[in-house]
């Protein structure tokens, strides 16, 4: 696969077979410009490409065996070693440097290839391990570049072990709020695809980069079964659940220069506008709740990612639960709000288009939904990153694949997390609060609500069906379950309204956003001082006191 240079500077595209001017290969940052296939880059190389020009700091080396078995097959390790050395000019298989992208300081950990395979070592781990430690010290984001057949025989067990050590300095990263990023390039597999390359926060690949733990002969031989076509590539992990997002190598380092500038905002801040948020239902008593259920549903109302469209500066949408797929009903990511980094989730119904509403199917989470806002919810408590949720789900998902997958567990688990996440949540109710579907979203510090969105235990219809008899009667069952905004208010269920634009906000997307923007920053400026304790005790006394019948009971349970 390895890319030829051909005589005048040519270079050979191991993807199509074309021949590139090798300046043009060079400004392509060696992605082919016929196939857009990635060719395969030099640490030194991807250092340059990545880092910004003279900020890099070289790091290391480190102390670490170099042949601690004596190996020989047909020859001594010691000689491939060397050999390996010569021909790379790099003493070992990754290369560490500190540095900035984007202006954002970093520190690097890049594999490669040509050096034994990518093979993990006991060098490579001291490398990663003392890269780790490196941005430990100096509180800043860690880059990994991984790149490895695996882990490196000729050192035995003690090679093993680095998956162990490698795997530790990435806790310690966790434990101490530093934010850890990579990029997985072809290929990435074995000892250093089910360590440090698959531990960090956020996994981004390059197209085409196959990642795995067991490579696809193995699997075959093994197995006797044929692949799938594009089994293990970037695009297939995407789909899979196994990476946050697929970045063409020329958008890595925009990529890169979000990420690594999300830092969490810290009080006091100046109070938002206090009328931003409606304490009082006076405009909204009388109205019809079976006219606030149809203007929740309206295909024209604004969805999570129009919200997002024109409130979040530099979102960074990412994906999947790490564990089977990635929910297209659930939107997550990091951004800014109004100046504020925050992580943002938030169901996604699809907009007008019905095609693109089956494909996000109607807002409808499935598990893995739930997983992929809980793994980001984590984040946000390790980077001290406020949660924004964006509700407008018909409810929980009435398929098999959802029951098979684990919904109510799933569900379960965000309240759960949610309860105790030491970071400040305000959820909005935007449209539809469906059910179980729609708290897995909503166990917030602030919970508002849109002018006219709602929030139920269960649809109208359904409950109309199973209660009347008669799916007819769901405007009855509306006015019945009271689920119109005055009527949450009065029940202490939402802590404000979101006032709309006077028709509704289908009517007028850009005014829509801009009420929201007013009333989550309100919320979040008043909750950004508050600390883990102060949030979590608030939490669980705002949470406890529904259904409890006197005031001085809730007291009792409102402390820790
Ligand atoms: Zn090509």
């Amino acid at each position: 696969m390895a890319e030829r240079t051909e005589p005048a500077d040519w270079v050979r595209c191991a993807g199509c077979g074309a021949l590139v001017y090798g300046k043009r290969w060079t400004r392509t940052l060696h992605v082919c410009p016929d196939c857009g296939h990635h060719g395969r880059l030099t640490a030194p190389e991807r250092l340059e490409q990545l880092l910004d020009p003279g900020t890099a700091e070289s790091i290391g080396p480190v102390p670490a065996l170099h042949d601690p078995l004596g190996f020989v097959d047909s020859r001594p390790y010691a000689e491939r070693l060397e050999r390996a050395r010569a021909d790379t000019g790099l003493p070992e298989a990754v290369l560490c440097a500190a540095g900035t992208v984007e202006g954002q300081p970093c520190v690097a950990a890049v594999m490669d290839f040509r050096f034994l395979g990518g093979s993990l070592g006991c060098a490579v781990g001291a490398l990663i391990t003392h890269a780790a430690r490196t941005s430990l010290e100096r509180r800043v984001p860690l880059v990994l570049v991984p790149a490895s057949g695996g882990a490196r025989m000729q050192e035995g067990v003690l090679s093993l072990m680095q998956m162990a050590k490698t795997a530790q300095a990435m806790a310690e990263l966790d434990e101490a709020g530093v934010l850890t990023v990579s990029i997985v390039t072809d290929p990435t597999y074995g000892g250093v695809a089910a360590s440090f390359a698959t531990l960090a926060d956020v996994i981004l690949a390059e197209p085409g980069a196959r990642m795995g733990f067991a490579g696809p002969r193995v699997i075959e031989q093994t197995t006797g079964e044929k692949l799938p076509e594009g089994f293990q590539t970037a695009e297939f992990l995407l789909d899979h659940g196994m990476v946050d997002d697929v970045v063409p190598r020329v958008g890595l380092r925009p990529v890169l220069g979000r990420l690594l500038g999300l830092r969490a905002v810290t009080g006091p801040l100046p109070p938002g506008d206090g009328a931003a948020i409606l304490r009082a239902a006076d405009d909204l008593v009388g109205r019809d709740p079976w006219h606030s259920v149809r203007l929740a549903r309206h295909p024209e109302r604004p969805t999570t990612l129009d919200y997002v469209r024109r409130l979040v500066d530099d979102f960074q949408e990412l994906h999947g639960d790490r564990l089977a797929e990635d929910c297209p009903a659930i939107v997550a990511g990091t951004g800014r709000l109004a100046g504020t980094p925050v992580v943002l989730i938030g169901h996604h119904k699809g907009g007008p288009d019905l095609g693109e509403r089956r494909r996000r199917n109607f807002g409808m989470a499935q598990p893995s939904g739930y997983r992929k806002a809980a793994r980001l919810m984590r984040l946000a408590a390790k980077l001290g990153l406020p949660v924004v949720t964006l509700i407008d789900t018909p409810g929980a998902n009435p398929g098999p694949e959802a029951e098979t997958g684990g919904q109510a567990a799933a569900i379960a688990e965000n309240l759960r997390l949610m309860a105790r996440l030491p970071v400040p949540i305000v959820a909005v109710l935007i449209g539809e609060g469906g059910s179980g579907g729609a708290l897995a979203l909503a166990v917030a510090d602030r919970v508002l609500v849109c002018a006219n969105g709602t929030y139920s235990v269960i649809s109208p219809e359904g409950c109309a069906a199973i209660l009347w008899k008669d799916p007819q009667a769901a405007p009855a069952a509306a006015a019945s379950l009271r689920l119109h905004p005055g009527d949450l208010l009065s029940l202490g269920v939402v802590d404000g309204i979101v006032p709309e634009p006077p028709a509704g906000a289908h009517q007028d997307h850009a005014a829509a956003a801009d009420l929201l923007e007013a009333a989550v920053t309100a919320a979040l400026h008043e909750l950004i001082p508050w600390d883990p304790d102060r949030l979590r005790a608030d939490r669980r006394a705002r949470f406890h006191r529904y259904g409890t019948d006197t005031g001085a009971a809730a007291a009792d349970w409102s402390q820790p």
